[in-house]
């Protein structure tokens, strides 16, 4: 249903709900709160220094404004609350003194140090009505918090049905809230309790559906046939013993799984799960070459054009002394090129394509494809996984994936039940370990000492600041900051570029292509770097506000050097030094270790990568910390298809048409 329909909502605000992904009321309803502030009003006796509390006060003094700096002011006044009379400050809110008549009656949000007796407040309220539990949103610039828990309680009156996807059984069995309660609860809790069981609903819901669709392509997979593919084992042989290097023990299983899948008569339906440099791209060209050797053309897809360049490169190199047909494909071709690229295709002229997305344009049709191939799977995302060999391409195709997310396996197990699964955990020996430091950030003159002898040494630097999605334009700030610092720092003789997620896709592949070829010696990231890409002459990875990361965005981060044999370093600059997770970092390079670690932690937080992928960004789930909840999940979804309880069912046969890998 439009958003019109819900009252106070014009177009004005529709292009504001728009900007958060929302467009319907069923957008809006499900539109989750990502914390909750408990307002219950205390006495200022009750109040400390490290906890905000809500105070009841009357204003009793008129208001003082101190204009400090430009775009700096205080306002004090003095305040009572259970007869006692107190001081209150608030910094750059001059505005509010027209408001603040003596008598009235307000709120004060903050903090309250006893020996000044003095109230530092955050926030003043006039209009409080009464002690509650408040939802806080993700908002966007012109978007307020009390305007949107307005709009949502104004569509909560308009009793819109949202389909339940918890089948019957399960609701009872679980005495689980009925979906309405739990999305008005959610909105509105008057209670903890209120939110605990509106949450675990909603949680269990979207981890169910995710579940019934893992296990509905598991069922898919297992009945689907391919092609027995015929070749010379000693081609493939005397390939890997032309390398330069020895493969590890568990690069020669992932290929051993794979060879036995494509011999095979079922379709090879594999993920090859291995953390970044161990070695997973020479595992899936040996699977090409023997794609090649039966006779039948390869596909491999890659996330960025950037990393698609890549691997053509490489794959030609690996391919030289072959007499083998490789092209490129990428959106910034020309409408000629491609036109002559895709009748190659078709004609069989072609023995392997590498690409992006732009495998997936209709145009593109094999005279035989036998393989599929996709990298950094954990981009992609479940209902994008098997498009490709859904795409005007043979469905017997074999199917391999690329994954740079190391999880423990009993998890992978779940979240990709669908697929096969091959790890490499031990990585190549002739790398050299990254040193990681963590670094105080008032220490910073020994990383920026750090900095200038890796570019003596000619090599390149990369430098990330998190961002904050609430505060874009702020930490764009931030960021130009830290340019100007290290401009003054290295004398501004030092190339250094910005990198964030506002540029268009172009630009940031132009900046990548100029960092790649050194013409960037420093480039700062706000956001996470283009996975996968390498370069192999940046050595150091300086990260700011590191405490603000998790251990898999960390861990990727890190994997952006270390890629040669030059020595990496990799600082983490922070305020808090005495911080888990950063420790576990300093200890250790190994991406299944850290997930490990990661897991126990468990709480929030994105795991390895995961949640990066499409459709796997849940609205209120969360892989790790509801373990236990997916696993349930998992269980029930498997009985509930496995009985066909769904036979009939429009909700869920709706669902199985989403899946799409009906063919
Ligand atoms: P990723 O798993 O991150 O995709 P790559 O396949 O890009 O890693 O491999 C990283 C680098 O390691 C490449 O330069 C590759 O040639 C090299 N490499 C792969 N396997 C081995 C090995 N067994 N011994 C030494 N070097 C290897
Ligand atoms: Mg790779």
């Amino acid at each position: 249903m439009e958003l019109n329909f819900i009252d106070k909502i014009g177009a004005k605000t529709q292009n504001l709900l728009n900007k958060i992904n929302i467009f319907s009321i069923e957008d809006l309803l499900t539109y989750y709160p990502y914390r909750y502030n408990v307002i219950k009003f205390i006495n200022i006796d009750e109040a400390n220094e490290t906890e905000t509390c809500y105070v009841l006060a009357t204003v009793l003094s008129t208001v003082k404004v101190a204009y400090i700096k430009r775009n700096f002011n205080r306002l004090s006044f003095v305040a009572s609350n259970n007869n006692k009379t107190f001081n209150v400050t608030i910094f750059n809110r001059a505005f509010l003194k027209k408001n603040l008549t003596v008598n009235r009656e307000v709120v004060l949000i903050g903090k309250y140090n006893h020996l000044k007796n003095t109230f530092t407040a955050s926030d003043i309220k006039f209009n409080m009505e009464s002690e509650r539990i408040e939802p806080i949103y993700h908002l966007t610039e012109g978007l307020k918090n009390s305007s949107l828990e307005t709009y949502i309680s104004n569509a909560l009156k308009l009793n819109v049905s949202i389909p339940d996807y918890i089948p019957d059984m399960y609701n009872e069995k679980y005495n689980l809230l009925s979906k309405s309660d739990a999305i008005r609860l959610i909105h509105q809790p008057s209670t903890i309790t209120d939110i605990k069981k509106s949450e675990l609903k909603l949680i269990y819901e979207e981890l169910f559906i995710y579940m019934f669709k893992i296990n509905y392509l598991k069922q898919l997979n297992k009945r689907a046939t391919g092609i027995k593919k015929i070749f010379d084992i000693n081609v493939l042989e005397e390939f890997l013993n032309n390398l330069s290097f020895r493969l590890t023990p568990d690069q020669e299983t992932a290929i051993k799984d794979i060879l036995h899948d494509l011999k095979s008569e079922s379709r090879m339906n594999r993920l090859v799960l291995g953390d970044v440099g161990s070695g997973k791209t020479v595992v899936a060209i040996v699977a090409i070459l023997a794609n090649y050797l039966s006779g039948y053309q390869s596909a491999f897809m890659a996330p960025t054009e950037i990393l698609a360049k890549q691997h053509y490169e490489s794959i030609k190199n690996y391919f030289s002394s072959y007499d083998i047909n490789i092209a490129l494909l990428t959106g910034s071709l020309t409408k000629k090129a491609k036109e002559k690229l895709y009748n190659e295709i078709n004609d069989g002229k072609v023995d392997i394509v590498i690409g992006t997305h732009a495998l997936l344009n209709e145009g593109v049709t094999f005279a035989n494809l036998g393989l599929v191939i996709t990298d950094e799977q954990h981009r992609f995302g479940v209902n994008q996984r098997n498009l490709l060999q859904n795409k005007g391409i043979k469905k017997e195709a074999d199917v391999l994936y690329l994954s740079a997310t190391p999880i423990p396996r009993t998890y992978a197990l779940t979240i990709y039940g669908d697929l096969d699964l091959s790890q490499i955990r031990t990585k190549p020996n002739t790398r050299k370990e990254i040193i990681t430091k963590v670094v105080e950030e008032k220490n910073i003159r020994e990383v920026l000492l750090a900095m200038l002898e890796e570019l003596k040494k000619g090599h390149q630097i990369f430098v990330v600041s998190p961002l904050i999605e609430q505060n874009d334009e702020l930490d764009l700030n931030s960021v130009n900051l830290l340019k100007e610092k290290l401009n003054t720092a290295f004398n501004e003789k030092v190339p250094i570029e910005i990198l964030h997620g506002k540029l268009k896709q172009k630009e940031k592949d132009e900046l990548m292509l100029k960092f790649q070829k050194g013409e960037i010696k420093i480039l700062i990231s706000t956001t996470v770097i283009e996975v996968g890409i390498d370069i192999p002459n940046a050595s150091m990875m300086v990260i700011f506000n590191a405490e603000r990361f998790g251990l898999a965005t960390l861990h990727q981060l890190r994997g952006r050097v270390g890629r040669s044999d030059i020595q990496s370093y990799c600082y983490l600059v922070t305020k808090v030094t005495d911080n888990e997770r950063l420790k576990v970092m300093e200890s250790s390079n190994d991406g299944f270790y850290i997930s490990e670690k990661d897991f126990e932690q468990r709480g929030q937080g994105d795991l390895f990568g995961v949640k990066q992928s499409g459709d796997m960004t849940f609205k209120i789930a969360n892989f790790k910390r509801d373990y236990k909840i997916l696993l349930q999940a998992k269980i029930d979804s498997e009985n509930y298809l496995a009985n066909a309880l769904f036979k009939g069912n429009s909700l869920y046969e709706n669902l199985i048409e989403k899946i799409n890998f009906l063919d």
